[in-house]
């Protein structure tokens, strides 16, 4: 038989919880910081992140399943290993995916695990996180690896994700918090 936690106990819960999400996401800084040189991305992704944080910017919903010139394409199947133990896991949204891409050509960044190609059908993504908070190239990642490497980010490190109201993670530009030290698309 499980314990019926205390109404009480069950109130500061929720308090604690309320006041960790206010926190700035680790280490502590007040915003991501907005990186001109571009690691490694590619160069569409790259201007696509800064398109989503101006008003009207950045690309429609279903233009983001349009091949990009650089010849990748974007699935917005999510892994089964990133939702297990996470009942309330957080979709990073595809505009997140797609501005996290790396140019399939790039030989540099390519993955053999076997599970990144079936998963991803070849996709190669990169870190926005460590770059913007950190100045950090992580270089690339299979989409199963990418998934929990971001899974990573959000539950071990405390990074906080900034939702829209589907839930998923919303584009700077709709965020009405300013200096918000979320993590957005
Ligand atoms: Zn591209
Ligand atoms: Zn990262
Ligand atoms: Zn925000």
């Amino acid at each position: 038989m499980s314990k019926v936690p205390e109404m009480q106990e069950v109130t500061s819960l929720f308090a604690a919880r309320a006041v960790e999400t206010e926190l700035p996401p680790p280490p502590y800084a007040p915003a991501p910081l907005s990186r001109t040189q571009n690691p490694g991305f590619c160069e569409h992704a790259f201007s696509e992140r800064n398109a989503n944080t101006i008003p009207g910017g950045g690309r429609t919903g279903s233009q983001y399943f349009e091949p990009c010139t650089c010849g990748f394409v974007v699935s917005d199947s999510i892994p089964s290993s990133y939702k297990e133990g996470w009942p309330g896991w957080i979709d990073p949204s595809v505009n997140y995916r797609w501005e996290s891409h790396i140019p399939p050509s790039n030989p540099t960044f390519a993955s053999n695990k076997k599970s990144d190609l079936e998963e991803g059908g070849g996709e190669r993504l990169g870190c926005w996180i460590c770059y913007e908070y950190d100045g950090v190239w992580k270089g690339g990642m299979g989409v199963e690896e990418w998934y929990a490497h971001f899974r990573g980010h959000v539950r071990a490190e405390g990074y906080r994700v900034c939702r829209g109201k589907t839930g998923g993670m919303q584009r700077r530009r709709n965020c009405g918090v300013e200096r918000c030290s979320k993590v957005h698309s």
